[in-house]
Order: C-alpha cells, then sequence, then structure tokens
C-alpha cells in the first residue's frame, strides 16, 4: 500500500455566500475517497490582486492522503467544477479555486501541477492560513514578501475544530 502523505489545500472564494463555500468545500474534500482532513485554519478576509470585484475568504486546510497529488488535483477541480455549476447564469466566475499548496516535501514540475504552489510565497491570503497549521513553513522571508498586503482572519483561531 502507498504510504499516505501530509498534505496542504488552499482554498478561496468571493462569489456569493463566500464562507458557506469555503466551509461547503471544507466538507467535500473530507469525503474526496483516500482523503482524510486532519485540520483546518480560521477563515480569513482579504482584498482582490489586480482584480476588482467583492473581497474573498480564504483558508488552507491540511489532509492525510493516500492518493497521489496528481490525483488529488482532480479530485480538487471536480470540486471546483461542481461549485462553478451551482451558478446559474453562462460563464458565471467561479465561486472557488482551490490550489494544492504542499504535497508531503514534494517538489513537482509538471504542465498541469507544480508542487509547492508557486504563487504561494507572493501571496498573505495563503501564508496567514498556512502558517496557523504550519509554522515552520513560512519562513521570515516569506512573511517580508508579503508585509504590504491586507489580510484579516474572520474567526478565532479554528485549527483545533476541523
Ligand atoms: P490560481 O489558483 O493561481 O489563481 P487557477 O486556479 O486559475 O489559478 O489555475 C488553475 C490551473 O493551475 C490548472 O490548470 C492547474 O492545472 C494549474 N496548477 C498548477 N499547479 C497547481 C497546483 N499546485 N494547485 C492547483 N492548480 C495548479
Ligand atoms: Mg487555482
Amino acid at each position: 500500500m502507498r504510504q499516505s502523505v501530509i498534505a496542504y489545500i488552499g482554498l478561496g472564494a468571493n462569489l456569493g455566500d463566500a464562507q458557506l463555500a469555503v466551509l461547503a468545500a471544507m466538507d467535500a474534500i473530507a469525503d474526496l475517497d483516500g482523503v482524510a482532513l486532519l485540520r483546518r485554519s480560521s477563515l480569513y478576509g482579504s482584498a482582490p490582486v489586480d482584480a476588482g470585484g467583492a473581497d474573498y475568504v480564504n483558508a488552507v486546510v491540511e489532509v492525510q492522503t493516500r492518493l497521489k497529488a496528481q490525483e488529488l488535483l482532480t479530485g480538487l477541480q471536480q470540486l471546483e467544477r461542481q461549485a462553478g455549476r451551482e451558478r446559474n447564469y453562462h460563464n458565471a466566475p467561479r465561486t472557488l479555486d482551490l490550489d494544492l499548496l504542499l504535497f508531503g516535501k514534494e517538489h513537482i514540475a509538471h504542465p498541469d501541477l507544480v508542487v509547492p504552489h508557486p504563487r504561494m510565497w507572493q501571496r498573505a491570503f495563503v501564508l496567514h492560513p498556512l502558517a496557523e497549521l504550519a509554522p515552520k513553513r513560512v519562513s521570515e522571508a516569506d512573511w517580508k514578501a508579503v508585509r504590504h498586503q491586507s489580510v484579516w482572519r474572520l474567526e478565532q483561531d479554528a485549527s483545533k475544530n476541523a
């Protein structure tokens, strides 16, 4: 049997009830075959980067999985599509963005999957919730790089009640 791996997934939404979308996505991730949800971060709010529109709701979950990284990504993309299909007009923007941030200690450079996620280090809305769960994965230099970005916590520390 494959060894299981600890992975971190970033969640973001800014359409409709974004908090509900992120919380529902956590439940849906927990229900994926071969995936166990271990902990979740608090919910955070962030202003859109380089775009207009509503504020985002962001969070990170820690999972344990026997899937390969590519299989996990496929499951996450299915959940993104399901969330998108709930919108009832053509070409609606996605309600949900799910990014595979870290997959054990693996480094993956595939056309469809790059891990660690290449843009996570520039995004305060990823680093804050990630640091709640895995503080050692965020360095002083990482914090410095995002110090001007505005991110706010929407609830008390939730990492103990996944
Ligand atoms: P972003 O999340 O950076 O705002 P998108 O969600 O629109 O951008 O990007 C989706 C694309 O990114 C997909 O085609 C997917 O194959 C690719 N991708 C590459 N690496 C990853 C990763 N680690 N997690 C999620 N998607 C990834
Ligand atoms: Mg994405």
